[in-house]
């Protein structure tokens, strides 16, 4: 079956022209923590559209009640205020889990609930699984492979991370996460998949985020300075968020013996300055270039290898950064019309 690309005016599901969403054939529970903040919320939709129940839980420290608010009126949508680092008794077939923040400044204001989050939260939602013999997918990050000395980023890589710096709480946490998840599986048998996602970006990211493809959009919608930190030679590799989440369903449908982390991103290779023009170009801008400092640890490069993702799950990203930017851009004028001004990033 075929669905509409926009089953409800705020939730365009895909630029994809040719991406069909199939009904499931057993619809499910589905738990997605983080629900409603910017990836869970395109999650959330896409699960519901495949005929799914979804209960999303989230404690609204990052995430928007309007990412999720036109979900409400689905009767498969459930939405829980609710805090990870407590414990949770939902009976699901399967969970994602998504909670935490995200974007440096904002994982780095409270680094110890991020932590906690990371590490308490996981082990929760492990419980949880282990309880009703569900499935459940942790959303790693790139940040687990810290300042990388291999490139492109291959799974086997065990990363390079400053234990004690601005960014620990948060790539420590996520490597703690991921341990967990493997002595769960090893010892529980709980059914795991491991997702390493790679900088990714799009619609309902908040105007505020903090992180790059938000702030320059947002700069240039203003005609405001682009702020480059450091020379802006510093590369990353920049994902749409419909190929991401396309990913996600096909991992957690992947068989059960699939249980190595694999790691999810476009393997485009940009650097800051160069993703700064794109934006000046392609919003019309007047906007200038100018150069703040670089903030501690921040990673020199990343691009992912995403050969392990060809081969077992079938999937490539399909949206290039020019056509992800405009849908982007897009999402963002629209929200600076309606309120007639974004807030200061
Ligand atoms: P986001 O900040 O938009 O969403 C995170 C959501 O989790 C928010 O809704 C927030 O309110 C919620 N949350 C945070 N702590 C919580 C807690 N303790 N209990 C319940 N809810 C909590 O970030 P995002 O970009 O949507 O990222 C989602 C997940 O993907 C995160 O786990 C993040 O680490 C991971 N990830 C994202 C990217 C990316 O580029 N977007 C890259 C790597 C990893
Ligand atoms: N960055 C920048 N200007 C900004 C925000 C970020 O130059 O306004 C840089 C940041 O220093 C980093 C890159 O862009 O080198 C990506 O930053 P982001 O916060 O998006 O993600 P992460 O560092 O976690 O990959």
């Amino acid at each position: 079956m075929e669905y509409p690309r926009n089953f409800d005016g705020n939730f365009e599901i895909s630029v994809c022209e040719d991406k069909v969403f199939q009904q499931s054939e057993s619809p499910k529970r589905v738990l997605v923590t983080g629900g409603a903040g910017f990836l869970g919320s395109h999650l959330c939709a896409l699960l519901l559209k495949a005929g799914h129940q979804v209960i999303c839980a989230d404690n609204f420290s990052t995430g928007l009640r309007r990412n999720v608010e036109p979900l409400m009126r689905y009767d498969g949508f459930h939405l829980i205020a609710h805090d990870i680092v407590e414990p949770l008794d939902v009976e699901v077939d399967e969970i994602y889990n998504l909670a935490c923040p995200a974007s440096p400044p904002h994982y780095q204001a409270d680094p110890i609930q991020t932590t906690k989050t990371c590490v308490l939260g996981s082990l929760n939602m492990l419980e949880l699984a282990a309880r009703y013999d569900a499935r459940i997918l942790q959303a790693s990050t790139s940040e687990i492979y810290g300042d990388p000395q291999v490139h492109p980023q291959v799974e086997s890589y065990w990363g390079n991370v400053n234990p004690f710096g601005p960014r620990s709480c948060y790539d420590e946490g996520k490597r703690c996460a991921e341990s967990l998840f493997f002595d769960f599986h090893k010892t529980r048998q709980v059914e795991i998949k491991v997702v390493r996602i790679f900088n990714t970006y799009g619609p309902r990211m908040r105007p505020d985020d903090g992180r790059v493809v938000s702030n320059f959009i947002v700069q240039a919608l203003k005609g405001e300075d682009i702020t480059v930190y450091g020379d802006g030679s510093q590369t990353r590799s920049f994902c749409f968020v419909d190929d991401l989440i396309d990913g996600f369903v096909r991992l957690m449908a992947s068989p059960a013996s699939l249980t190595a982390p694999i790691n999810l991103g476009n393997p485009g290779e940009f650097t800051i300055v160069e993703l700064a023009e794109q934006v000046i170009e392609l919003t019309g801008s007047r906007s200038k270039i100018v150069q703040r400092p670089l903030p501690v640890d921040d990673p020199r490069q990343r691009r992912p290898d995403i050969s392990l993702a060809e081969r077992e799950l079938g999937w490539r990203p399909r949206v290039e950064l020019t056509a992800g930017l405009m849908h982007t851009i897009d999402h963002f004028d629209a929200l600076l019309t309606q309120s007639n001004t974004l807030p200061e990033v």
